[in-house]
């Protein structure tokens, strides 16, 4: 995904090598080629401009060791700096201490959430817990069965607001998808799943009643985690697009979501910046496996090899 942007760095880097000191015109040079990098890469211009500010102000400091050269020196500032605009640490589920952790999803159509919803239980199972999906999509016609098609493969059980599904809900209003998600909690509760994942409309663009619609979700379940899943090549629409569900369902978490596309990505790295909210997953693929916990040093080491 960042194979140009982690290119552009490293040949801007290569040009210090060498060097004894670094005078501030040298520094204002790297400075300016990290701009352009990251502008090409689609980092959003408020990103890019405190990062490349932060980056300046510390190189130009007096952050003197004595066992790196100048040049390693700017790299392991990069490196801080890209790992803090990622959400810093590594940050995992917080699991709830008595009954399921709630984990509920947003995002636009087409971003990724239900195939996260099943990759997501997949990983959980593989820890030993004992994960429920909530189907409550009913927006678009195909997306229950599309979560029931997920369930199966990841061998987890479906709550959905239709016949054939595998529990209740056929006392639920299939039209009320605040009502499919109480529902779906409180089953999950009885039925003793440790952690419940609820899947929610979304729409191709942000949109007021998708929005009231997973704010009374959230409202109505109290979800451990809300997390915002974006496509990570819908380009600099990214950073309006997570203001707007962040203001909306105020979420936890982000999950990076086709970051094995080979668009340019960057907007996904302004993400995190512009909200202050953690990258928490990466998913970088259609299979169920294509999925990871997200590491921001990791992501950012990678980006600067
Ligand atoms: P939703 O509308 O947010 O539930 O999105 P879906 O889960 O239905 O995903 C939309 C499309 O993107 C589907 O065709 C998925 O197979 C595909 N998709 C989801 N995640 C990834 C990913 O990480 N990489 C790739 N390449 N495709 C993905």
């Amino acid at each position: 995904m960042f194979n140009s942007l982690s290119d552009r760095l490293t040949a801007t880097f290569k040009n210090l090598r060498g060097k004894g000191r670094l005078t501030e015109a040298d520094v204002d040079a790297t400075v300016r080629e990290i701009r352009r990098a990251l502008l090409d890469a689609d980092v959003a211009v408020p990103v890019v401009r405190e990062f490349t500010g932060r980056v300046r102000e510390r190189a130009l400091g007096a952050e003197v060791s004595a066992a790196l050269n100048p040049s390693q020196q700017i790299v392991k500032i990069v490196n801080e700096e890209l790992q803090e605009i990622l959400g810093g640490e590594t940050r995992r589920i917080r699991l709830a201490k008595n009954g399921p952790t709630i984990i509920m999803l947003a995002g636009l159509q087409g971003a990724g959430k239900t195939t996260l919803a099943g990759k997501l239980s997949k990983w959980l199972k593989a820890q030993g817990h004992s994960p429920m999906l909530v189907a409550c999509d009913l927006q678009r016609p195909n997306a229950v069965t599309q979560l029931q098609v997920v369930g199966q493969r990841a061998n987890v059980p479906v709550f959905a607001p239709h016949p054939g599904a595998t529990s209740q809900e056929l006392d639920q209003p299939a039209g009320d998808p605040v009502a499919v998600a109480r529902a779906g909690v409180e089953e999950a509760r009885q039925k003793l799943h440790d952690v419940v994942i609820v899947d929610t409309a979304g729409r191709l663009g942000v949109d007021a009643d998708m929005m009231e619609q997973a704010r009374q979700i959230r409202r109505a379940i109290v979800p451990n985690e809300v997390l915002f899943v974006i496509d990570s090549m819908i380009g600099q629409d990214a950073v309006n697009t997570a203001l707007a569900f962040d203001e909306g369902v105020n979420f936890t978490g982000i999950v990076l979501s086709k970051l094995d596309g080979d668009a340019r990505g960057g907007a996904a790295l302004s993400v995190a910046s512009v909200t202050g909210k953690p990258v928490m997953f990466a998913s970088t693929g259609e299979g169920l496996d294509d999925f990871e916990l997200f590491h921001p040093d990791r992501m950012a080491s990678r980006i600067l090899d």
